[in-house]
């Protein structure tokens, strides 16, 4: 019997090389023969965790083939799935996202409402009593992390709770401080120069009579960003002459805290009006603040009335 192919979707997150890693042990300790593969890059964030354990990345593929049995980890949509799926047979799906999906055969779903894959995988361990190692606890128990940014995000359930702190203590891991240690591997900004800062997600608006570019900026150290100031205002100055801006505001955005340092460049009276900035500052701390759609573009527009 040929290989079964474990794998996540396109532009893999942690959860899909996690997930795709730790469901592929699973089924070997079943007794099947499998290999976990990956549709894309490796990001910074799954790295880490990579390197934490000196294991090596699932292999690479570009493709599938006919006659190939696959299994597919969280997704199922077919534009996030592996080339040329059709020709392969789907043999399970485990996922926590909408489903999205035509098959020609039965397959075994596996769908939870959770906020991770690797939630669902860490139960399917215990149903099927396999002894989950220490290794692959620290593999699902990354990718909880990532995906509910800790448990905080609004898309955690109770279920990844306990499965989470299941494996932190199978791990021996203090989750709260390897989770932040993750995530900061994640956003870390130290690769790019204060250009690439100001342009991962900018975008420009007219704010009543004013030109401006609002940029936003992930991190999980707001300091470690505003320690750049002077690199990243002169990018901003540079923006601002090149493109006729009035100012361009930066939203630094603690994804672990949820909320949001505002830093301005240029006119700041549109700043002080709408956000409360003191007069002579330069920037100004938004708590509970994280959308630029919904709680910046809005209030400034609002104001510029
Ligand atoms: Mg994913
Ligand atoms: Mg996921
Ligand atoms: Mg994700």
């Amino acid at each position: 019997m040929s290989k079964i192919l474990v794998m996540g979707h396109k532009n893999p997150d942690t959860d899909s090389i996690c997930s795709a890693i730790a469901y592929a042990n699973l089924k070997k300790e079943l007794g099947f023969e499998v290999e976990a593969v990956r549709l894309g890059t490796i990001s910074k964030e799954t790295q880490f965790i990579l390197d934490y354990l000196s294991i090596d990345a699932p292999r690479l593929i570009e493709g599938v083939n006919e006659g190939d049995k696959i299994i597919l980890v969280d997704h199922n949509e077919e534009g996030q799935s592996v080339n040329n799926r059709d020709a392969a047979t789907i043999l399970e799906i485990v996922d926590h996202h909408k489903i999205d999906l035509k098959t020609s055969d039965p397959i075994n779903l596996r769908f939870e409402t959770v906020g991770c894959s690797s939630t669902i995988i860490s139960k399917i361990y215990e149903e099927k009593s396999v002894k989950i190692s220490k290794e692959m606890a620290t593999v699902m128990l990354s990718a909880i992390m990532s995906d509910t940014l800790i448990f905080k995000s609004p898309t955690c359930t109770e279920e990844d709770v306990v499965q989470g702190k299941k494996l932190a203590k199978i791990a021996e891991l203090d989750y709260e401080k390897y989770g932040k240690d993750l995530l900061i591997a994640g956003t870390s900004l130290n690769d790019k120069t204060a250009y690439e800062i100001v342009n991962i997600d900018s975008k420009p608006f007219e704010f009543g009579s004013q030109k401006a570019l609002v940029a936003q900026v992930n991190t999980v150290d707001i300091s470690a960003v505003l320690a750049r100031k002077d690199e990243l205002e002169k990018v901003m100055r540079e923006l601002m002459e090149k493109e006729g801006y009035d100012f361009v505001s930066l939203m630094i955005t603690d994804i672990i805290v949820n909320s949001t340092e505002l830093y301005v460049v240029g006119d700041k009276t549109l700043t002080i009006k709408t956000f409360g900035m003191q007069e002579g500052a330069e920037t100004v701390f938004l708590p509970n603040v994280v959308s630029r759609k919904k709680q910046i573009v809005p209030q400034y527009t609002e104001m510029a009335k």
